[in-house]
């Protein structure tokens, strides 16, 4: 990369106002300090200062993935649909997938991800496993039309991700690379100083079981986290909810319909008996594609997870007006008891041991109290249904567990042979019979990554780089004018640096001294060395390491070596 640069020459517009929407730090600040620009909702122009973070992410991620043998190569961005109808993704993956036809009629779409594509391109050249394992990375565009693109760079409709695909013989061989990956992306959250968790997650869109998500800690985080000190750590969307309610009675009682006006919620509910939101059994409603009704029962304080219930059973749709009338329910008062015969009742485990359920009859303002499972009611499978929460019991230790938020930086996935059967994909084993491949997929944002590091290292001023991905590393800055002595010293100093291998940004612009300040502490430089009138007379300058308190009076004649020292312990912090 160029080690020198002047600021007057420097396509960086720095501002003073944000755009409305901005409502994140790093949105803000990206805008702020001239690093991108939106073009339309969730899509961004990076500006030069912008690019070579980014530029120096990829770079770290190129040298964390060499260290784990897995290559490069470029993917198409279009891709066909008849492979996505092959894999059977096409018709369930909604609206975020861009599609379009061409002038031939042919349908295609903007990658969202590229199991597809890569899964054909190994399908007709991998043909032994003598070739196996292959594990393959591209840095490219992604496109998703998101609901709700927001906050920057966070979430973005056009983004920047590595992903990574990796093809073997065994199982054991795809989780000894799928640990390698995971490893590897370990050490890019280090060195991009991000404070992270691993956790386990979802597959969402992807596929497959097994999973790891890499959360950036940061409240502005869209994701929930649970954790415990003995390392156990999970997004809430899956993480086990562990904790203890105590049934109502563990032994059958009478049943007695009980006239509750106007306790359609829990809480009013609670209140009209006396009794604990957690004695009380909430319900909701939903019906299979095949439409069927399905009710799921919770304890009355908790909430249903839909993640967890449609992992359970599949798709189901939430009910609307016409079908509460239609399978003779009533929201608010919703029960197990005398519904459609077919009706599929699932609850979560918690309420297994009680045979005393306070839970709806059916009928508008009225409950049952006594309902027990068994005599009034059956219950299809008991399950693991509500979201784990802070004070909740660690699923591996028993210690109570604290929650978090944090952003998604990147997830690794076990994809079994999910894609290598549906697009049969095979090779040939020692014995000359085909095999379908397993397959894992690994994949980090760099552009969000990006965003996550301002997150979490940001001030009042701006920016606070780390020293791995800062867009240069010092930045000189002489308050006398062009033409003066003082300024020629300022600039041999940054030339000097810059010769040493230090990337340094020469600011000669003719600004006020108030006005360079402020844009180096937006913009981040790690390193400002500050060469005034006064220092100059008394042959000093002034060091300052962002994010520090407290600066450096250093002699002229040191200050490149005492620069070059600060910028590679700082190096080594994220290495
Ligand atoms: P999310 O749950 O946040 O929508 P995802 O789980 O759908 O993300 P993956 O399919 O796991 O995303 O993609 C791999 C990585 O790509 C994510 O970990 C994230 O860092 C990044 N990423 C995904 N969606 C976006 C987006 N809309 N904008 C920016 N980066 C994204
Ligand atoms: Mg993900």
């Amino acid at each position: 990369m160029k080690s020198f640069f002047k600021m007057s020459e420097t396509y960086a517009p720095t501002l003073k106002e944000v755009p409305a929407e901005a409502e994140l730090a790093s949105h803000r600040l990206l805008y702020r300090s001239g690093m991108i620009r939106k073009s339309a909702a969730g899509i961004y122009s990076f500006l030069p200062l912008g690019f070579r973070v980014l530029s120096k992410i990829e770079d770290i991620v190129r040298e964390e993935m060499a260290e784990i043998g897995c290559q490069e190569l470029l993917l198409p961005v279009v891709q066909p649909a008849e492979l996505w109808k092959e894999s059977g993704r096409w018709d369930v993956y909604g609206p975020e997938l861009a599609r379009f036809t061409d002038r031939h009629g042919r349908g295609f779409c903007l990658g969202p991800t590229h199991e597809e594509i890569i899964t054909s391109l190994i399908r007709a050249d991998v043909r032994s496993y003598r070739e196996l394992p292959l594990s393959l990375f591209q840095i490219n565009m992604k496109f998703r039309d998101e609901i709700r693109p927001r906050f920057g760079l966070l979430r973005g409709r056009e983004f920047i991700m590595k992903d990574a695909y990796s093809f073997h013989e065994t199982q054991e061989s795809l989780q000894e690379h799928y640990d390698l990956q995971a490893m590897a992306y370990g050490r890019i959250c280090e060195r991009l100083g991000l404070v992270y968790r691993p956790v386990e997650a979802d597959s969402g869109q992807i596929g497959g079981k097994v999973t790891t998500e890499f959360m950036a800690l940061a409240d502005a985080g869209e994701a929930e986290l649970v954790y415990c000190d003995c390392g156990y750590a999970a997004n809430t969307e899956v993480g086990e909810a562990v904790f203890e309610r105590i049934p109502v009675s563990a032994k059958p009682v009478e049943i007695k319909k009980i006239s509750t006006p106007g306790t359609s919620t829990i809480s009013a509910l609670a209140k009209f008996l006396d009794v604990e939101e957690s004695q009380t059994v909430k319900a909701l409603a939903g019906k299979t594609p095949e439409g069927i009704l399905v009710l799921f029962f919770v304890p009355g304080n908790r909430d249903l997870n839909m993640i967890k219930a449609t992992n359970l059973i599949g798709d189901f749709a939430l009910l609307e007006e016409e079908d509460f009338v239609k399978f003779g329910i009533v929201k608010g008062f919703i029960g197990p008891v005398g519904v459609p015969a077919k009706t599929r009742i699932i609850a979560d485990g918690s309420l297994e041991n009680d045979r005393a359920w306070i839970v709806g009859a059916n009928e508008k303002d009225f409950h049952f109290a006594g309902a027990s499972i068994g005599r009034d009611f059956n219950v299809e499978m008991f399950a693991d249904l509500t979201t784990a929460r802070a004070g909740d019991s660690c699923p591996q230790c028993g210690a109570v567990l604290d929650t978090a938020r944090g952003i998604e930086v990147s997830q690794v996935f076990q994809l079994g042979k999910r894609y290598s059967e549906s697009m049969n994909a095979t090779y040939l084993d020692a014995n000359g019979k085909e095999q379908n491949f397993f397959m894992g997929c690994y994949g980090v944002g760099i552009s969000r990554s990006l965003a996550a590091v301002i997150e979490q290292n940001n001030d009042e001023h701006g920016i606070i780089w780390p020293m791995s991905i800062a867009p240069m590393e010092v930045v000189v800055v002489p308050l006398a004018k062009e033409g003066d002595d003082a300024f020629r010293v300022a600039e041999d100093i940054a030339r000097e640096l810059a010769d040493s291998g230090i990337e340094t940004v020469f600011d000669d612009r003719s600004e006020r001294a108030g006005v360079k300040f402020a844009d180096a502490d937006l913009i981040g430089w790690p390193v400002q060395v500050v060469l005034g009138k006064k220092g100059y007379e008394n042959g000093t300058a002034e060091v300052k390491l962002r994010g520090t308190e407290g600066k450096v009076e250093v002699p002229l004649n040191d200050v490149a070596s005492h620069v070059a020292n600060l910028v590679n312990t700082e190096k080594l912090r994220f290495n």
